[in-house]
């Protein structure tokens, strides 16, 4: 009786069996892929060139030359600042100047950021001439008012960034500002702008307390081939500096570029940690530029943020960023005025080579509209 039992189990177990592989819910075993067959032919050796990392690492990009970019970039300038251009040359075009007229012009200039003593300036030059020349017609203002911006924004001034070092040293730029203001950003910018002029560049991540933002530049710079020197987080910004610097007198670098911390905190605190990254680079090479970026959005704010910089670290030049983010283009005239220190590049968006060399006129010319 049991055998007969035990005969009905295994017919009814390979009848189930038999079924399962019919539909396929018995799959055949796979081997896994990292597993090698042994009675398989060894690979031949892929050259090591071949290899396929090689081949699937991203490619150096080739950022866009620098020259011309502002004019380039002008519609996007006009676009938020016309209020101020075409506002200024309707009220200049009037028949009669009088008083109440003056009044406007001189609110439009102060609303637009240009500041209280430079709008003065302007105002009484643009009365002076006018009264003198008369406005018998439109294109007067308006080659009258160009002139006079023109001269507010010091077309004399040298405006070339100091890049190159001396005596076969690299050049060394030092970046500073609030945390938010495009610091980052900026450095990786001028980096591509380097590149594209075949000059070889390091970067130094001494703002070493914002880990995003240290990723932030070795990403960037990885894109154009740039290296980044950083150090452990919330480390010592000097030391990062000292490194960066150092490995690019050690490796013939043409450029090392800076980005620091921007914890605007105390200004006791903020000094003493410009001055000792200042310090400690200048004893392996001169620092050949400092610049100093400001957020054009934020206004007299910003302005009084760049004072306070100014008083801990010798500004050699300004980098006016978002201005395409503003209809306050007039920050340019007055942070320029006040600072002493020329206006070298301007932020007009967010994209890897929307940073453009500044220039006094394509600016007004922007300002003023075709
Ligand atoms: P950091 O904290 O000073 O280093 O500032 P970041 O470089 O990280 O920039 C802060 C933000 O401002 C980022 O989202 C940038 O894309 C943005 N930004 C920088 N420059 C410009 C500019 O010229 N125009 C606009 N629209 N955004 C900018």
């Amino acid at each position: 009786m049991s055998d007969v039992l035990i005969y009905v189990l295994i017919a009814v177990a390979v009848l189930v069996l038999g079924l399962a592989g019919w539909f396929g819910l018995v799959a055949p075993r796979r081997r896994p892929p990292t597993e090698s067959a042994p009675s398989e032919a060894p690979a031949p050796e892929a050259p090591i060139a071949e290899a396929p990392v090689e081949a699937e690492a991203p490619a150096v990009e080739r950022p866009a030359p620098p020259e011309g970019r502002l004019a380039r970039l002008r519609a996007r300038l006009a676009s938020s600042q016309s209020t101020l251009g075409r506002g200024l040359l309707t009220v200049l075009s009037r028949d009669r100047l009088d008083e109440s007229t003056w009044e406007e012009i001189e609110e439009a200039l102060l609303t637009a950021d240009v500041g209280v003593a430079p709008t003065q300036e302007l105002v009484n030059n643009l009365r002076t001439r006018l009264r003198v020349e008369g406005v018998a017609h439109p294109d007067l203002a308006r080659t009258t008012l160009r002139e006079e911006l023109i001269g507010l924004l010091d077309p004399s001034m040298d405006r070339s960034l100091g890049v190159d070092g001396i005596d076969g040293q690299p050049g060394v730029v030092l970046v500073v500002g609030v945390n938010g203001t495009g610091k980052t950003t900026t450095v990786a910018r001028i980096a591509r702008v380097l590149v594209a002029e075949d000059k070889t560049v390091l970067l130094g991540a001494a703002d070493t307390f914002r880990a995003a933002a240290v990723e932030q530049l070795s990403t960037w710079g990885e894109r154009v081939g740039v290296e980044t020197v950083r150090g452990p987080e919330g480390g010592d910004p000097a030391s990062v500096g000292f490194d960066a610097v150092k490995r690019a007198i050690d490796e013939g670098v043409d450029t090392v570029l800076v980005d620091t911390a921007g914890r605007l905190h105390t200004k006791a605190g903020l000094m003493d940690e410009l001055g000792k990254v200042k310090r400690v680079i200048e004893k392996q090479a001169p620092i050949t530029e400092v610049l100093l970026v400001i957020d054009a959005t934020t206004g007299q704010n910003g302005l009084t943020q760049a004072r306070v910089f100014a008083e801990v670290v010798d500004v050699t030049g300004l980098v006016l960023t978002k201005l395409d983010g503003t209809a306050k283009g007039g920050i340019v005239i007055q942070v320029q005025r006040e600072l002493g220190v020329p206006v070298k590049l301007v932020g007009l968006g967010e994209g890897a080579d929307d940073l453009a060399p500044f220039e006094a006129e394509v600016f007004v010319d922007a300002l003023l509209g075709d």
